[in-house]
Protein backbone atom coordinates (compact mmCIF):
# COMPACT_ATOMS: atom_id res chain seq x y z
CA UNK A 1 0.00 0.00 0.00
CA UNK A 2 3.42 2.35 0.90
CA UNK A 3 4.75 1.65 -2.57
CA UNK A 4 1.48 2.44 -4.26
CA UNK A 5 1.25 5.68 -2.46
CA UNK A 6 4.31 6.86 -3.00
CA UNK A 7 4.07 5.85 -6.44
CA UNK A 8 1.33 8.13 -7.14
CA UNK A 9 2.35 11.03 -5.34
CA UNK A 10 5.57 10.48 -7.46
CA UNK A 11 3.22 10.73 -9.90
CA UNK A 12 1.25 13.12 -8.91
CA UNK A 13 4.64 15.39 -8.13
CA UNK A 14 5.85 14.71 -11.66
CA UNK A 15 2.49 15.87 -13.60
CA UNK A 16 2.15 18.93 -12.06
CA UNK A 17 5.96 19.84 -12.69
CA UNK A 18 5.18 18.56 -16.29
CA UNK A 19 1.62 20.85 -16.21
CA UNK A 20 3.98 23.49 -15.10
CA UNK A 21 6.54 23.08 -17.82
CA UNK A 22 3.49 23.04 -20.52
CA UNK A 23 1.96 26.39 -18.57
CA UNK A 24 4.71 28.34 -19.01
CA UNK A 25 5.41 27.22 -22.56
CA UNK A 26 1.71 27.92 -23.81
CA UNK A 27 2.34 31.12 -21.76
CA UNK A 28 5.71 31.75 -24.11
CA UNK A 29 3.80 31.10 -26.96
CA UNK A 30 0.90 33.06 -26.73
CA UNK A 31 2.77 36.01 -25.41
CA UNK A 32 5.10 35.92 -28.63
CA UNK A 33 2.14 36.04 -30.26
CA UNK A 34 0.48 38.85 -28.56
CA UNK A 35 3.65 40.60 -29.40
CA UNK A 36 3.44 40.08 -32.51
CA UNK A 37 -0.43 41.02 -32.71
CA UNK A 38 0.14 44.44 -30.72
CA UNK A 39 -2.65 42.76 -27.67
CA UNK A 40 -0.36 44.39 -24.69
CA UNK A 41 -1.43 47.96 -23.37
CA UNK A 42 -0.26 50.51 -20.97
CA UNK A 43 -1.78 51.68 -18.13
CA UNK A 44 -0.24 54.38 -16.19
CA UNK A 45 -0.20 55.70 -12.61
CA UNK A 46 0.21 59.41 -11.76
CA UNK A 47 3.20 60.03 -9.45
CA UNK A 48 2.41 63.22 -6.95
CA UNK A 49 3.91 65.72 -4.67
CA UNK A 50 2.96 68.88 -3.14
CA UNK A 51 1.79 70.42 -6.48
CA UNK A 52 0.00 67.07 -7.65
CA UNK A 53 1.07 64.89 -10.63
CA UNK A 54 4.70 65.23 -11.60
CA UNK A 55 5.38 62.07 -13.11
CA UNK A 56 3.53 58.85 -14.45
CA UNK A 57 4.70 55.02 -14.64
CA UNK A 58 3.68 53.49 -17.19
CA UNK A 59 3.04 49.79 -16.56
CA UNK A 60 2.47 47.16 -19.01
CA UNK A 61 -1.02 45.07 -19.28
CA UNK A 62 -1.69 41.71 -21.30
CA UNK A 63 -5.44 40.38 -21.48
CA UNK A 64 -5.70 37.13 -23.51
CA UNK A 65 -9.11 36.13 -25.30
CA UNK A 66 -8.76 32.81 -24.17
CA UNK A 67 -6.97 33.30 -20.83
CA UNK A 68 -7.90 36.90 -19.02
CA UNK A 69 -5.65 39.09 -17.36
CA UNK A 70 -2.71 38.26 -17.10
CA UNK A 71 -0.17 40.15 -13.95
CA UNK A 72 2.98 41.66 -14.75
CA UNK A 73 4.29 39.80 -12.21
CA UNK A 74 3.45 36.66 -14.10
CA UNK A 75 4.61 37.05 -17.79
CA UNK A 76 7.51 39.09 -17.20
CA UNK A 77 9.66 36.68 -15.89
CA UNK A 78 8.83 34.61 -18.53
CA UNK A 79 9.58 37.47 -21.18
CA UNK A 80 12.99 37.83 -19.22
CA UNK A 81 14.02 34.28 -19.61
CA UNK A 82 13.61 34.53 -23.30
CA UNK A 83 14.37 37.30 -26.05
CA UNK A 84 10.88 38.64 -25.45
CA UNK A 85 11.96 41.04 -22.96
CA UNK A 86 13.73 43.36 -25.86
CA UNK A 87 11.10 43.69 -28.31
CA UNK A 88 8.40 44.15 -25.45
CA UNK A 89 10.89 46.96 -23.59
CA UNK A 90 11.80 48.56 -26.75
CA UNK A 91 7.84 48.82 -27.16
CA UNK A 92 6.99 50.03 -23.82
CA UNK A 93 9.69 52.65 -24.22
CA UNK A 94 8.09 54.04 -27.66
CA UNK A 95 4.72 53.61 -26.32
CA UNK A 96 5.54 55.37 -23.19
CA UNK A 97 7.44 58.27 -24.91
CA UNK A 98 4.64 58.97 -27.44
CA UNK A 99 1.97 59.31 -24.68
CA UNK A 100 3.97 61.76 -22.91
CA UNK A 101 4.69 63.75 -25.43
CA UNK A 102 0.90 64.43 -25.46
CA UNK A 103 0.87 64.26 -21.97
CA UNK A 104 3.05 67.32 -22.40
CA UNK A 105 0.62 69.08 -24.08
CA UNK A 106 -1.23 69.72 -20.98
CA UNK A 107 1.02 69.42 -18.41
CA UNK A 108 4.78 70.60 -19.84
CA UNK A 109 6.97 69.38 -17.01
CA UNK A 110 5.73 65.85 -16.41
CA UNK A 111 7.74 62.60 -17.14
CA UNK A 112 7.31 59.10 -17.39
CA UNK A 113 8.63 56.24 -15.39
CA UNK A 114 9.51 52.67 -17.46
CA UNK A 115 10.21 49.77 -15.58
CA UNK A 116 13.39 48.34 -17.52
CA UNK A 117 14.70 44.29 -16.46
CA UNK A 118 17.91 43.65 -15.58
CA UNK A 119 18.13 41.56 -18.93
CA UNK A 120 17.62 44.63 -20.81
CA UNK A 121 21.02 46.18 -19.35
CA UNK A 122 22.82 43.24 -20.25
CA UNK A 123 22.34 44.92 -23.80
CA UNK A 124 23.68 48.49 -22.94
CA UNK A 125 24.12 49.97 -26.53
CA UNK A 126 20.70 48.11 -27.57
CA UNK A 127 19.01 49.66 -25.04
CA UNK A 128 20.79 53.44 -25.70
CA UNK A 129 19.62 53.41 -29.15
CA UNK A 130 16.28 52.33 -28.76
CA UNK A 131 16.16 55.15 -26.01
CA UNK A 132 17.58 57.95 -28.11
CA UNK A 133 15.71 57.10 -31.23
CA UNK A 134 12.46 57.44 -29.23
CA UNK A 135 13.07 60.10 -28.18
CA UNK A 136 14.23 61.81 -31.18
CA UNK A 137 11.33 60.55 -32.90
CA UNK A 138 9.18 61.96 -30.36
CA UNK A 139 11.09 64.90 -30.11
CA UNK A 140 11.63 64.96 -25.98
CA UNK A 141 14.50 65.90 -24.08
CA UNK A 142 15.76 62.79 -22.30
CA UNK A 143 14.42 64.68 -18.96
CA UNK A 144 10.80 63.55 -20.25
CA UNK A 145 12.10 60.08 -19.01
CA UNK A 146 12.75 58.20 -15.96
CA UNK A 147 14.32 54.33 -16.07
CA UNK A 148 13.08 51.83 -13.26
CA UNK A 149 15.74 49.19 -12.49
CA UNK A 150 15.06 47.43 -9.04
CA UNK A 151 18.63 46.46 -6.97
CA UNK A 152 19.11 43.28 -8.26
CA UNK A 153 20.42 44.92 -11.67
CA UNK A 154 23.39 45.61 -9.87
CA UNK A 155 24.04 41.94 -9.38
CA UNK A 156 24.91 41.23 -12.78
CA UNK A 157 27.21 43.45 -14.64
CA UNK A 158 27.81 46.13 -12.03
CA UNK A 159 30.49 47.72 -14.67
CA UNK A 160 28.25 47.64 -18.06
CA UNK A 161 25.39 48.94 -16.21
CA UNK A 162 27.10 52.09 -14.47
CA UNK A 163 28.41 53.23 -17.93
CA UNK A 164 25.25 52.76 -18.88
CA UNK A 165 23.46 54.88 -16.81
CA UNK A 166 26.52 57.64 -16.77
CA UNK A 167 25.86 57.86 -20.58
CA UNK A 168 22.46 58.25 -20.73
CA UNK A 169 22.57 60.15 -17.70
CA UNK A 170 24.00 63.04 -19.89
CA UNK A 171 21.47 63.31 -21.82
CA UNK A 172 18.77 64.37 -18.85
CA UNK A 173 17.17 60.49 -18.28
CA UNK A 174 16.51 59.86 -14.54
CA UNK A 175 17.34 56.72 -12.95
CA UNK A 176 14.89 54.91 -9.89
CA UNK A 177 15.73 52.43 -7.81
CA UNK A 178 12.04 49.84 -7.90
CA UNK A 179 10.94 48.10 -4.80
CA UNK A 180 13.84 49.23 -2.48
CA UNK A 181 14.35 47.52 0.63
CA UNK A 182 13.59 44.16 -0.71
CA UNK A 183 16.23 43.48 -3.12
CA UNK A 184 20.12 43.02 -2.47
CA UNK A 185 21.19 46.41 -2.43
CA UNK A 186 24.67 48.05 -1.66
CA UNK A 187 25.28 51.37 -0.22
CA UNK A 188 28.07 51.60 -2.55
CA UNK A 189 26.13 51.13 -5.43
CA UNK A 190 23.41 53.46 -4.03
CA UNK A 191 27.20 56.02 -3.57
CA UNK A 192 28.75 55.22 -6.92
CA UNK A 193 25.67 55.72 -9.70
CA UNK A 194 23.75 58.64 -10.55
CA UNK A 195 20.53 57.85 -9.62
CA UNK A 196 17.66 60.52 -8.82
CA UNK A 197 14.86 58.19 -7.11
CA UNK A 198 14.48 55.77 -4.46
CA UNK A 199 11.59 54.34 -4.63
CA UNK A 200 10.39 52.61 -0.99
CA UNK A 201 8.60 49.19 -1.46
CA UNK A 202 5.03 48.81 -0.69
CA UNK A 203 5.89 46.46 1.67
CA UNK A 204 7.16 48.97 4.01
CA UNK A 205 4.15 51.69 3.50
CA UNK A 206 1.55 48.74 3.76
CA UNK A 207 1.76 49.05 7.60
CA UNK A 208 3.53 52.11 8.28
CA UNK A 209 0.48 53.38 10.05
CA UNK A 210 0.27 51.16 12.62
CA UNK A 211 3.73 49.37 12.95
CA UNK A 212 6.77 51.18 14.99
CA UNK A 213 9.10 49.21 13.25
CA UNK A 214 8.10 49.84 9.56
CA UNK A 215 8.11 53.18 10.87
CA UNK A 216 11.40 53.28 12.01
CA UNK A 217 12.85 51.51 8.65
CA UNK A 218 11.16 53.91 6.28
CA UNK A 219 12.19 56.72 8.17
CA UNK A 220 16.00 55.34 7.79
CA UNK A 221 16.04 55.14 4.34
CA UNK A 222 14.40 58.96 3.91
CA UNK A 223 17.69 59.68 6.22
CA UNK A 224 19.48 57.52 2.93
CA UNK A 225 18.21 59.20 0.37
CA UNK A 226 18.45 62.28 1.70
CA UNK A 227 22.26 62.01 1.99
CA UNK A 228 22.94 60.78 -1.27
CA UNK A 229 20.68 63.79 -2.54
CA UNK A 230 18.00 61.06 -4.23
CA UNK A 231 14.29 61.95 -4.19
CA UNK A 232 12.33 59.24 -2.06
CA UNK A 233 8.73 58.16 -3.16
CA UNK A 234 6.51 55.56 -1.34
CA UNK A 235 4.99 53.45 -3.13
CA UNK A 236 1.45 51.73 -2.64
CA UNK A 237 -0.28 54.42 -1.11
CA UNK A 238 -3.83 53.44 -0.14
CA UNK A 239 -4.80 55.35 2.61
CA UNK A 240 -4.94 58.21 4.42
CA UNK A 241 -3.13 57.53 7.17
CA UNK A 242 -0.27 55.96 5.07
CA UNK A 243 -0.21 59.27 3.44
CA UNK A 244 -0.03 60.95 6.58
CA UNK A 245 2.45 59.29 8.47
CA UNK A 246 4.94 59.80 5.38
CA UNK A 247 3.93 63.32 5.78
CA UNK A 248 5.01 63.79 8.84
CA UNK A 249 8.55 61.94 8.58
CA UNK A 250 9.41 64.54 5.36
CA UNK A 251 8.17 62.05 2.12
CA UNK A 252 6.31 63.70 0.01
CA UNK A 253 6.02 61.81 -2.87
CA UNK A 254 4.00 58.94 -3.40
CA UNK A 255 2.05 56.49 -5.76
CA UNK A 256 -0.70 54.30 -4.92
CA UNK A 257 -4.08 53.60 -5.28
CA UNK A 258 -4.81 56.26 -2.93
CA UNK A 259 -4.48 58.88 -5.48
CA UNK A 260 -5.79 56.92 -8.56
CA UNK A 261 -4.73 53.07 -10.03
CA UNK A 262 -3.32 52.92 -13.09
CA UNK A 263 -5.70 54.17 -15.64
CA UNK A 264 -5.35 53.74 -19.81
CA UNK A 265 -4.39 57.14 -21.61
CA UNK A 266 -8.15 58.39 -22.02
CA UNK A 267 -8.77 58.18 -18.21
CA UNK A 268 -5.80 59.02 -17.39
CA UNK A 269 -6.29 62.53 -18.98
CA UNK A 270 -9.63 63.18 -17.32
CA UNK A 271 -8.36 62.29 -13.96
CA UNK A 272 -5.83 64.69 -14.69
CA UNK A 273 -7.80 67.25 -15.98
CA UNK A 274 -9.85 67.04 -12.59
CA UNK A 275 -6.77 67.47 -10.73
CA UNK A 276 -5.66 70.30 -12.49
CA UNK A 277 -9.26 71.71 -12.49
CA UNK A 278 -9.03 71.31 -8.39
CA UNK A 279 -5.89 73.48 -8.41
CA UNK A 280 -6.68 75.92 -10.18
P1 LIG B 1 6.40 47.90 -9.96
O1 LIG B 1 7.20 48.57 -11.01
O2 LIG B 1 6.91 47.99 -8.57
O3 LIG B 1 4.95 48.52 -10.10
C1 LIG B 1 4.08 48.76 -9.04
C2 LIG B 1 3.00 47.71 -8.96
O4 LIG B 1 2.16 47.98 -7.85
C3 LIG B 1 2.06 47.71 -10.18
O5 LIG B 1 1.62 46.37 -10.37
C4 LIG B 1 0.91 48.60 -9.70
O6 LIG B 1 -0.28 48.35 -10.40
C5 LIG B 1 0.83 48.17 -8.27
N1 LIG B 1 0.26 49.21 -7.39
C6 LIG B 1 0.28 50.55 -7.55
N2 LIG B 1 -0.30 51.17 -6.50
C7 LIG B 1 -0.70 50.20 -5.65
C8 LIG B 1 -1.38 50.22 -4.37
O7 LIG B 1 -1.72 51.26 -3.81
N3 LIG B 1 -1.62 49.00 -3.81
C9 LIG B 1 -1.24 47.81 -4.39
N4 LIG B 1 -1.53 46.69 -3.76
N5 LIG B 1 -0.61 47.78 -5.60
C10 LIG B 1 -0.33 48.96 -6.21
P2 LIG B 1 1.62 45.72 -11.81
O8 LIG B 1 1.18 46.71 -12.83
O9 LIG B 1 0.86 44.43 -11.69
O10 LIG B 1 3.13 45.40 -12.08
C11 LIG B 1 3.85 44.51 -11.31
C12 LIG B 1 5.32 44.55 -11.63
O11 LIG B 1 5.55 44.08 -12.97
C13 LIG B 1 5.92 45.97 -11.61
O12 LIG B 1 6.21 46.33 -10.29
C14 LIG B 1 7.14 45.77 -12.47
O13 LIG B 1 8.18 45.19 -11.72
C15 LIG B 1 6.64 44.77 -13.51
N6 LIG B 1 6.27 45.50 -14.72
C16 LIG B 1 5.10 46.12 -15.05
N7 LIG B 1 5.17 46.69 -16.27
C17 LIG B 1 6.42 46.45 -16.74
C18 LIG B 1 7.12 46.78 -17.94
O14 LIG B 1 6.63 47.48 -18.85
N8 LIG B 1 8.41 46.30 -18.06
C19 LIG B 1 9.01 45.57 -17.07
N9 LIG B 1 10.27 45.14 -17.26
N10 LIG B 1 8.39 45.26 -15.91
C20 LIG B 1 7.11 45.69 -15.75
MG1 LIG C 1 8.12 50.30 -11.21
MG1 LIG D 1 7.79 48.90 -7.24
MG1 LIG E 1 7.86 45.41 -8.53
Amino acid sequence: HAKKQGKSSFKLYSSRLSDKIHCRQKLETLLRLAVKNEELHLVFQPQINEDGVFAIEALLRWEDPELGVISADEFIPIAEESLLIEEITHWVINQSLQMIARLRLICPSVYVAVNISAKNCLYPEKLKHCILTGLNDANLPGSALELEVTENVFLQNVHNTNKLFKDLGHYGIRFAIDDFGTGYSSLTYLLNLPLNTLKIDRSFIQDIHCNKIKLGVVKGILVIAKSLSMNCLAEGVEIEAQKQCLEELGCNRFQGYYFSKPLREKDFLLYLKSDLLQKS
